[in-house]
């Protein structure tokens, strides 16, 4: 399929503002896609070039961009330059400069989806000397070569501004309802993603081999797993409760989330973050441990890596682990700052996959391959059956200066990409009047007032994810608590990002000044969740009969800035925060 109809797609979604809509349009546009464009398809709809943890980052800057709108249209780099700062999008003025091309374009020479994509990735892994010549030579040629609209999304995609609002549970909905006329599908390629999280990969597959060839989707090395996440609750009698009179129970560390891949015949190892990124060069050390202490040929196992003081014997605050990820520092922290790495679940071994297999059985595994382990130790745990010793476990956990505790049901499986009552967290911020802080997604600003009109801005709207529906909705407005430094952050960032109109995956009944695409998630604190009529976080019709949402009672920012180790979806849920205001209305009934 050539580029040029993804582009008007992608034209046509820009302009929708319901999710049902959006599925529409994007079934339609993977009906239409060849086999041999699908992959690429659908990983340009996402905005990347490649899944998550390849990290292959969009590489052209706008200055070489301007200088390839230059030679495909005869237009001066001053003149494109102006008509950017007035279009505040390069992507719009290089569509404009297309249309008016001085030069004749090369409409004969019009590329598929899979070539341009080809084109893209080359443009980002090209590097050397000589290499700013050929990236502008190469997007010139994409440009050239294309209708004005093909290279309006052109530009926005290499310029990492395509804003197209889709999200990865809405590819997966388009996809079962393109190829299958099973509704019920969705489960089983959602499956699908979860152990492999590459959705072009899902969607090629489904596309060549069909329901068939999804089934053959299986546990791999060197391809994350989604992780497992933890459902929260406030008591150990509660959670006893949940896990039937008896589970294990662990501490919970607050360093990184890893997952560890590792291949010793090949003398292999791989790390990836929460977010599936790769963070392999972030932890050496880690690495080297790996291959020595694990009593295994293959595994992927996965942990909590975390600085800890064995002199001292404390564990250093989630700030001081985060310090490896400045590049330049790596290998002297490694020397002053030593990691480890707490291991509390398994997922493969030596060729089997253990995800099926019941947490004892993991853990006890995990026991056995990590006996020479020192770097890379077991995470703390102990198997209870009253909520007294629960609670006592708990209570060990913060003397030792941990956040709390996850409790695990000793016979559940590993539930990859979904928070589930299989683990259980109780922290000991839930003891406080508002239980834990929350992650919110920024979905628009407003402009300021007062002594930072310097800086135009005067607060963000944020919002919960619904993952039921996949959409956003809005829970507060926050106006306080920001440093000057993260003020900055945001005005930059957040005026990257603005959209024309409210992004069609948020829904709202409140306008702010200006509407951002939902990528950008804080920690925000709050003296209570309230009932709101206007929010609609939670919006439900309710037990006593009447309709609401939740909306935060003082909100004020706690993070530094921006939590870089969560995407939108991984913002607190809205059911979450409903479940929050339960408990919330008990502790304080008791
Ligand atoms: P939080 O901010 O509370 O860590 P989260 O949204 O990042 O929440 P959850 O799945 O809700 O993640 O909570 C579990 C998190 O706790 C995991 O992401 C993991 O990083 C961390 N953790 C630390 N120790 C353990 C453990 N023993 N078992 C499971 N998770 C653990």
């Amino acid at each position: 399929m050539l580029f040029e109809k993804i582009a008007a797609y992608y034209d046509r979604l820009e302009s929708i503002s319901s999710r049902l809509e959006m599925i529409d349009v994007l079934t339609e546009m993977l009906k239409e896609t060849s086999e041999d464009d699908i992959r690429e398809a659908i990983y340009m709809t996402q905005g990347v070039l490649g899944p998550p943890f390849a990290g292959i980052e969009i590489g052209i800057a706008e200055k070489l961009t301007e200088q390839a709108i230059e030679r495909a249209s005869g237009y001066k780099v001053s003149e494109i330059d102006a008509n950017f700062k007035k279009t505040g999008d390069l992507g719009t003025s290089a569509g404009q400069f297309a249309e008016k091309s001085k030069l004749k374009r090369m409409s004969s020479n019009k590329f598929t989806v899979k070539e341009t994509f080809d084109i893209l990735l080359k443009i980002a892994v090209t590097s050397g000397s000589g290499s700013q010549d050929s990236k502008i030579r190469m997007m010139s040629e994409l440009i050239a070569s294309s209708s004005p609209n093909g290279a309006k999304y052109i530009v926005r995609f290499a310029m990492g501004t395509l804003r197209l609002g889709v999200g990865d549970a809405t590819i997966l909905e388009a996809l079962s309802k393109a190829f299958t006329d099973d509704r019920k599908f969705k489960t089983e390629l959602e499956n699908a993603y979860n152990i492999c999280s590459d959705l072009g990969e899902v969607g090629y597959i489904l596309a060549k081999k069909g329901k068939k060839g999804i089934d053959g989707i299986k546990i791999s090395l060197f391809k994350p797993i989604r992780p497992a996440l933890a459902e929260r609750l406030s008591t150990g009698e509660e959670i006893l409760e949940k896990m039937h009179g008896k589970c294990s129970v662990e501490s919970k560390y607050d360093g990184m989330r890893a997952q560890l891949h590792v291949d010793k015949k090949k003398g292999k190892v791989q790390i990836y973050s929460r977010r599936l990124e790769n963070t392999t060069e972030m932890f050496p050390d880690i690495c080297e441990a790996a291959l020595r202490e694990i009593d295994a040929d293959s595994v992927i196992l996965e942990g909590e890596i975390i600085a800890y003081d064995e002199v001292a014997n404390i564990f250093l605050p989630f700030q001081e682990t985060a310090q490896r990820r400045r590049k330049h520092e790596i290998s002297a922290k490694a020397q002053s700052l030593p990691v480890y790495m707490f291991s509390f679940d398994l997922m493969y071994l030596n060729g089997h996959d253990y995800m099926e297999k019941e947490y004892s059985q993991r853990r006890m595994k995990l026991e056995e391959i990590l006996k020479k382990g020192k770097m890379l130790r077991l995470a703390d745990r102990k198997v209870v059956d009253s909520a007294k010793d629960l609670e006592k476990y708990f209570v060990n956990a913060i003397d030792e200066g941990l956040e709390g505790v996850v409790a695990k049901g000793l016979n559940s499986k590993y539930i990859a990409g979904a928070r589930k009552f299989s683990w259980i967290k109780l922290k000991r911020s839930y003891r406080n009047e508002l239980s834990d802080t929350l992650d919110l997604v920024i979905v628009g600003y407003y402009l300021g007032k007062g002594s930072r009109e310097e800086f135009k801005f005067g607060g963000i709207l944020c919002a919960t994810y619904n993952d039921r529906k996949d959409v956003f909705e809005t829970v507060t407005r926050i106006g306080t608590g920001f440093t000057e430094k993260l003020l900055e952050e945001l005005r930059e960032i957040l005026s990257k990002i603005r959209t024309t109109g409210k992004p069609a995956r948020v829904v709202s009944n409140v306008e702010p000044d200006f509407w951002v695409e939902p990528r950008y998630v804080v920690t925000v604190r709050a003296d209570e969740i309230t009932k709101s009529p206007t929010h609609t976080c939670g919006w439900n019709k309710h037990e006593d009969g009447t309709q609401y949402g939740y909306a935060l009672r003082f909100p004020r920012i706690v993070s530094n800035g921006i939590r870089e180790d969560k995407g939108a979806e991984e913002a607190n849920t809205s059911h979450e925060v409903a479940e929050m205001y339960k408990l919330q209305k008990k502790t304080k009934l008791s």
